[in-house]
């Protein structure tokens, strides 16, 4: 048989667009095995790690073990419908998220996808949900407060703008109500907020949304929900689909705080995918990269430097304890990464002593430098008033006999105690903050019964809102508390005094 040359030339053209389809092919990949959220695939040998892949129902999943053999995936979506030998395709893309001032007032899914009916997302700003955090040379010092409004936290344990800083306690102490408090503070301060509810009930989250639009705080805030019935793939992206959104804000010359709650579930969503992807187990089976887990996310909270527009991101993480127990893997990992913790405790709680801060072991490492002039005159006494009172006070349960210096102290102590409670979706202005602690740090409640101290304490801030409005408005300008104005305030208390009776 001959060949005449133009049937060489088409049998070669013919295999040249073969040898492309093959390879075409090889992209292309099938399902396994399929259960449990997870996906095993054989193919996509080209893949790259954290690419989505389509499956055959429209399903997306994230790539997250690279095996000889397998490529194991997590499923972002339903798997109903995809059965084995589904072919998988690669999309040759990452995972990114929307982000923009459009996300603001929205609640949405890790994915960025609204779920409060309130129609499209309308932006042209997305980010890839792992990023780099920012180096030492783009950073600078944290030197601005975040005001939460709580006042035990804002005069002893001051967060800056692109601090990190936790909330740590068991279950049921408060530590939601601590970040709904600091959002409703952040009104007109130009300070946008991003919840991460992760593995929470959706009625919990739902509960939320209803408080902050009742105080006007949906405005500037995004909710992000995973909740436990979300799939685990959805709960472990969360929080870093917020980190993201926080991000734009801050490399935007903006402020944003980032709440993760919380993180203990974050890091079970976590364990569960890593152990169905058959990844080595560790302490209490956790992955090996676990730590890595949350100090990636955590890292790219930052005050960035002039240059770069001086924005910043703040990270309020949050760990549930049991039994008070912070010894254990996740709360000692997370707390080693933050710059300080809030702690919160159960028989606090209970004792009323709300919100239920153990303000002895309680610490804010960067937040000091943070703190305003006015504020940082009348917490140092607060704190040493309080260090006195936790020393004697155990002594003084055993009704030894005790001198007067000591009951002194001790009297003081019971009323500071009594000034750093607060009612919840309640913050506190600095300057309101400033003149109460003032008034109890000057002894001038030393003779008001406790059970009155808080009642004394509103009912002397209306009193100086109406007759001395100078001293509210001279604190909130120059955040400073000068001898003239602590003249005026110890005027205020005798009249106050003189004109109202606490005393029984
Ligand atoms: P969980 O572990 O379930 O997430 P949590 O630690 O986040 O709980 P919250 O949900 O914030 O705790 O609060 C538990 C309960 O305590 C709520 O009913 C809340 O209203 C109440 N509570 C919290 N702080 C205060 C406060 N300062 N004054 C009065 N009640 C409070
Ligand atoms: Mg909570």
């Amino acid at each position: 048989m001959t060949l005449k040359p133009e049937e060489v030339s088409w049998v070669i053209g013919n295999e040249i667009e073969k040898y492309e389809e093959r390879s075409e092919l090889e992209s292309v990949g099938r399902v396994i095995q399929v259960g449990d959220g997870i996906a095993r695939i054989w193919g996509l040998d080209d893949v790259m790690m954290s690419e989505l892949l389509e499956f055959p129902n429209g399903t997306l999943g994230m790539v997250l073990n690279l095996a000889v053999d397998h490529v194991g995936a997590v499923l972002l979506g339903s798997e109903q419908g995809i059965k084995e030998h589904d072919v998988v395709k690669r999309t040759n893309k990452i995972i990114s998220v929307p982000v923009g001032e459009a996300l603001l007032g929205r609640v949405v899914n890790a994915l960025g996808e609204p779920i409060d009916g309130k129609g499209k997302i309308e932006t042209n700003h997305f980010r890839p949900l792992e990023a780099r955090a920012p180096n030492v040379v783009e950073r600078q010092p944290v030197n601005e407060p975040i005001q939460t409004g709580v006042k035990a936290i804002d005069a002893m344990i001051p967060i800056g703008k692109g601090q990190r800083e936790l909330i740590i306690g068991d279950r049921q102490t408060g530590k939601t109500t601590l970040i709904l408090d600091t959002i409703i503070n952040q009104k007109d301060k130009d300070v946008a907020c991003i919840y991460v509810a992760i593995g929470q009930k959706n009625s919990t989250i739902a509960k939320m949304v209803a408080i902050l639009e009742k105080h006007d705080a949906m405005k500037y805030t995004t909710i992000i929900a995973a909740p436990a019935s979300d799939p685990a793939a959805l709960q472990y992206i969360a929080p870093y689909a917020g980190v993201n959104m926080g991000e734009y804000f801050m490399y935007n010359g903006k402020h944003a705080i980032c709440f993760y709650d919380d993180l203990t579930k974050h890091a079970q969503a976590y364990r569960q995918m890593a152990l169905l992807l058959k990844r080595p187990p560790g302490r209490e089976a956790y992955p090996g990269d676990i730590f890595y887990l949350h100090s990636r996310l955590l890292e790219r909270s930052a005050k960035l430097n002039d240059e770069l527009g001086g924005g910043s991101l703040t990270g309020i993480p949050v760990v549930e304890t049991q039994a008070n127990d912070v010894a254990t893997y996740i709360p000692t990992n997370v707390i080693s990464i933050t710059d300080g913790q809030i702690y919160l405790e159960s028989d606090l709680f209970y004792a009323g002593i709300r919100p239920a801060i153990n303000v002895g072991i309680s610490a804010s490492r960067v937040g000091g430098k943070a703190q305003t002039k006015a504020m940082k005159k009348v917490a140092g006494s607060l704190r040493l008033d309080l260090a006195q009172y936790r020393e004697l006070a155990a002594f003084a349960q055993f009704g030894a006999e005790l001198e007067e210096t000591t009951l002194a102290q001790l009297r003081r102590g019971e009323r500071m105690v009594e000034i750093l409670k607060q009612d919840k979706f309640n913050p506190y202005p600095l300057e309101k903050q400033v003149v109460t602690i003032y008034v109890g740090s000057r002894g001038y409640l030393d003779d008001i019964p406790v059970a009155s101290v808080r009642k004394f304490e509103e009912e002397f801030y209306h009193f100086v809102e109406k007759e001395y409005p100078d001293i509210p408005k001279t604190i909130a300008n120059t955040l400073d508390l000068d001898p003239e104005i602590m003249k005026e305030l110890d005027d205020a208390v005798t009249q106050f005094k003189k004109k109202y009776d606490f005393s029984t």
